[in-house]
Protein backbone atom coordinates (compact mmCIF):
# COMPACT_ATOMS: atom_id res chain seq x y z
CA UNK A 1 0.00 0.00 0.00
CA UNK A 2 1.56 3.67 -0.98
CA UNK A 3 2.20 5.65 2.30
CA UNK A 4 -0.45 8.33 2.62
CA UNK A 5 0.19 11.37 0.97
CA UNK A 6 1.36 14.69 2.68
CA UNK A 7 -2.31 16.37 2.48
CA UNK A 8 -3.86 13.22 3.77
CA UNK A 9 -1.49 13.52 6.90
CA UNK A 10 -2.35 16.90 6.88
CA UNK A 11 -5.95 16.32 6.75
CA UNK A 12 -5.84 13.88 9.34
CA UNK A 13 -4.18 16.43 11.76
CA UNK A 14 -6.84 18.89 11.53
CA UNK A 15 -9.22 15.90 12.56
CA UNK A 16 -11.35 16.35 9.04
CA UNK A 17 -10.42 13.19 7.89
CA UNK A 18 -10.30 9.99 9.85
CA UNK A 19 -8.89 6.89 9.94
CA UNK A 20 -9.93 3.65 11.92
CA UNK A 21 -7.49 2.73 14.74
CA UNK A 22 -8.10 -0.68 16.41
CA UNK A 23 -10.09 -0.73 19.00
CA UNK A 24 -11.50 2.33 18.46
CA UNK A 25 -15.10 2.89 16.59
CA UNK A 26 -15.95 3.11 12.72
CA UNK A 27 -17.67 4.96 10.76
CA UNK A 28 -21.61 4.37 9.20
CA UNK A 29 -22.78 6.62 6.44
CA UNK A 30 -25.55 8.42 7.59
CA UNK A 31 -27.20 8.11 3.55
CA UNK A 32 -26.21 4.34 2.77
CA UNK A 33 -26.12 1.79 5.02
CA UNK A 34 -22.56 1.37 4.59
CA UNK A 35 -19.77 1.39 6.87
CA UNK A 36 -16.44 2.11 6.79
CA UNK A 37 -12.60 2.37 8.03
CA UNK A 38 -11.94 5.91 6.48
CA UNK A 39 -13.66 9.09 6.60
CA UNK A 40 -13.15 12.60 4.95
CA UNK A 41 -15.52 15.19 6.22
CA UNK A 42 -16.37 18.01 3.93
CA UNK A 43 -18.28 19.81 6.23
CA UNK A 44 -15.43 20.20 8.94
CA UNK A 45 -12.86 20.53 6.10
CA UNK A 46 -15.20 23.92 4.88
CA UNK A 47 -15.36 25.25 8.33
CA UNK A 48 -11.82 25.31 8.67
CA UNK A 49 -10.89 28.73 7.02
CA UNK A 50 -6.80 28.16 7.13
CA UNK A 51 -7.21 24.81 5.64
CA UNK A 52 -9.79 25.72 2.84
CA UNK A 53 -7.36 28.47 1.99
CA UNK A 54 -3.81 26.30 1.80
CA UNK A 55 -5.92 23.60 -0.02
CA UNK A 56 -7.05 26.52 -2.47
CA UNK A 57 -3.34 27.41 -3.04
CA UNK A 58 -2.42 24.61 -3.76
CA UNK A 59 -4.73 23.30 -6.31
CA UNK A 60 -3.97 27.03 -7.37
CA UNK A 61 -0.20 26.16 -7.86
CA UNK A 62 -0.85 22.92 -9.90
CA UNK A 63 -3.44 24.23 -11.98
CA UNK A 64 -1.09 27.35 -12.86
CA UNK A 65 1.15 24.87 -14.47
CA UNK A 66 -1.43 23.43 -17.03
CA UNK A 67 -1.47 27.53 -18.58
CA UNK A 68 -5.09 27.72 -18.46
CA UNK A 69 -5.38 30.21 -15.78
CA UNK A 70 -5.01 32.98 -18.45
CA UNK A 71 -8.50 32.11 -19.88
CA UNK A 72 -11.46 33.55 -19.58
CA UNK A 73 -13.60 30.71 -17.60
CA UNK A 74 -16.29 30.41 -14.74
CA UNK A 75 -15.79 28.53 -11.71
CA UNK A 76 -18.33 25.76 -11.38
CA UNK A 77 -19.49 24.01 -8.31
CA UNK A 78 -21.87 22.23 -6.86
CA UNK A 79 -24.73 23.07 -3.48
CA UNK A 80 -26.69 21.16 -1.92
CA UNK A 81 -27.47 20.14 1.86
CA UNK A 82 -23.66 19.57 2.29
CA UNK A 83 -22.05 22.91 0.84
CA UNK A 84 -18.24 22.22 0.99
CA UNK A 85 -18.22 21.99 -2.64
CA UNK A 86 -19.09 25.42 -3.28
CA UNK A 87 -17.05 26.94 -0.32
CA UNK A 88 -14.08 25.84 -1.84
CA UNK A 89 -15.27 26.65 -4.77
CA UNK A 90 -15.68 30.52 -3.91
CA UNK A 91 -12.15 31.05 -2.73
CA UNK A 92 -10.35 29.28 -5.52
CA UNK A 93 -12.59 31.80 -7.79
CA UNK A 94 -12.23 34.68 -5.53
CA UNK A 95 -8.16 33.74 -5.41
CA UNK A 96 -8.21 33.89 -9.52
CA UNK A 97 -10.11 36.48 -10.10
CA UNK A 98 -13.32 33.82 -12.08
CA UNK A 99 -16.87 34.18 -11.89
CA UNK A 100 -18.33 31.37 -9.92
CA UNK A 101 -21.36 29.46 -10.29
CA UNK A 102 -22.84 26.39 -9.35
CA UNK A 103 -25.38 23.43 -9.28
CA UNK A 104 -28.26 23.05 -6.72
CA UNK A 105 -28.29 19.36 -6.50
CA UNK A 106 -31.70 19.41 -5.27
CA UNK A 107 -33.08 20.45 -8.86
CA UNK A 108 -30.03 19.94 -10.86
CA UNK A 109 -30.37 23.12 -12.07
CA UNK A 110 -27.58 26.20 -12.38
CA UNK A 111 -29.01 29.55 -12.61
CA UNK A 112 -26.39 31.27 -13.72
CA UNK A 113 -25.82 32.71 -17.20
CA UNK A 114 -23.27 30.54 -18.51
CA UNK A 115 -23.53 30.66 -22.33
CA UNK A 116 -22.53 29.50 -25.91
CA UNK A 117 -18.72 30.43 -26.02
CA UNK A 118 -17.87 30.33 -22.64
CA UNK A 119 -15.23 28.10 -20.66
CA UNK A 120 -15.78 26.30 -17.41
CA UNK A 121 -13.50 24.95 -14.49
CA UNK A 122 -14.73 22.34 -12.26
CA UNK A 123 -14.24 23.00 -8.78
CA UNK A 124 -15.78 19.96 -5.98
CA UNK A 125 -14.32 18.88 -2.34
CA UNK A 126 -14.86 15.91 -3.82
CA UNK A 127 -15.25 12.76 -6.04
CA UNK A 128 -17.36 9.63 -5.22
CA UNK A 129 -19.35 8.40 -8.58
CA UNK A 130 -18.41 11.62 -10.48
CA UNK A 131 -22.99 11.89 -10.40
CA UNK A 132 -22.80 15.55 -9.99
CA UNK A 133 -20.15 16.22 -12.14
CA UNK A 134 -21.26 14.07 -14.98
CA UNK A 135 -24.56 16.44 -13.95
CA UNK A 136 -23.00 19.56 -14.95
CA UNK A 137 -20.85 18.44 -17.80
CA UNK A 138 -24.24 17.92 -19.55
CA UNK A 139 -25.71 20.74 -18.76
CA UNK A 140 -22.89 23.00 -19.94
CA UNK A 141 -22.43 20.86 -22.95
CA UNK A 142 -25.89 21.14 -23.80
CA UNK A 143 -25.56 25.34 -23.29
CA UNK A 144 -22.40 24.44 -25.78
CA UNK A 145 -20.05 25.77 -22.74
CA UNK A 146 -16.57 24.56 -23.35
CA UNK A 147 -15.17 22.17 -20.04
CA UNK A 148 -11.75 22.78 -19.35
CA UNK A 149 -9.64 20.32 -17.62
CA UNK A 150 -8.39 19.41 -14.90
CA UNK A 151 -11.26 19.10 -12.66
CA UNK A 152 -10.13 20.11 -8.91
CA UNK A 153 -10.70 18.21 -6.01
CA UNK A 154 -9.83 17.84 -2.68
CA UNK A 155 -10.12 14.18 -2.31
CA UNK A 156 -10.47 12.01 -5.47
CA UNK A 157 -12.17 8.85 -4.45
CA UNK A 158 -13.36 7.94 -7.87
CA UNK A 159 -10.64 5.14 -8.02
CA UNK A 160 -9.06 6.70 -11.85
CA UNK A 161 -7.21 9.93 -12.40
CA UNK A 162 -9.96 11.10 -14.96
CA UNK A 163 -13.44 11.25 -15.25
CA UNK A 164 -14.95 10.44 -18.83
CA UNK A 165 -12.68 12.65 -20.77
CA UNK A 166 -11.62 14.67 -17.77
CA UNK A 167 -8.61 14.53 -16.21
CA UNK A 168 -8.88 14.81 -12.61
CA UNK A 169 -6.23 16.80 -10.51
CA UNK A 170 -6.64 16.36 -6.39
CA UNK A 171 -4.57 16.66 -3.20
CA UNK A 172 -5.51 13.07 -1.82
CA UNK A 173 -6.36 10.35 -4.52
CA UNK A 174 -7.67 6.43 -3.01
CA UNK A 175 -9.59 3.87 -3.44
CA UNK A 176 -12.29 3.80 -0.54
CA UNK A 177 -13.70 0.53 0.85
CA UNK A 178 -17.07 0.46 2.40
CA UNK A 179 -19.02 -2.38 3.86
CA UNK A 180 -22.62 -3.09 4.21
CA UNK A 181 -23.84 -3.15 7.99
CA UNK A 182 -24.50 -6.49 8.07
CA UNK A 183 -21.50 -7.79 6.88
CA UNK A 184 -19.14 -4.92 8.19
CA UNK A 185 -16.07 -7.13 9.30
CA UNK A 186 -15.34 -4.32 12.06
CA UNK A 187 -18.98 -4.55 13.72
CA UNK A 188 -17.81 -8.02 13.71
CA UNK A 189 -14.90 -7.64 15.14
CA UNK A 190 -16.57 -5.92 17.73
CA UNK A 191 -15.84 -2.28 16.89
CA UNK A 192 -18.76 0.70 17.52
CA UNK A 193 -20.44 2.16 14.43
CA UNK A 194 -20.82 5.73 14.34
CA UNK A 195 -22.75 8.12 12.07
CA UNK A 196 -19.65 9.60 11.45
CA UNK A 197 -20.80 13.62 9.90
CA UNK A 198 -23.76 13.85 13.51
CA UNK A 199 -21.11 12.46 15.63
CA UNK A 200 -17.99 13.56 14.11
CA UNK A 201 -15.90 13.73 17.45
CA UNK A 202 -16.87 10.57 18.75
CA UNK A 203 -14.71 9.08 15.84
CA UNK A 204 -11.57 9.94 16.98
CA UNK A 205 -11.70 8.49 20.87
CA UNK A 206 -10.37 4.82 20.69
CA UNK A 207 -10.97 3.34 24.27
ZN1 LIG B 1 -19.64 -1.77 10.87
Amino acid sequence: MPSPSPWEEKLARAKTLWKYRDPGPHAAYTLSDRHADFYFNSDAFASDPALVNAAADDLIVRLRKTGITGKAFWIVSYSGAVSASLVLASVVSQKLNKRLAYMDIRTDAINFPIKDGDAALIVTDDIYTGGSIRKIVNILSDRKVEILAPILTVANFFGAGQLDDLKIMSLIDRTLETWPSASCPLCQAGSQAIPARKEWPKLFSVT
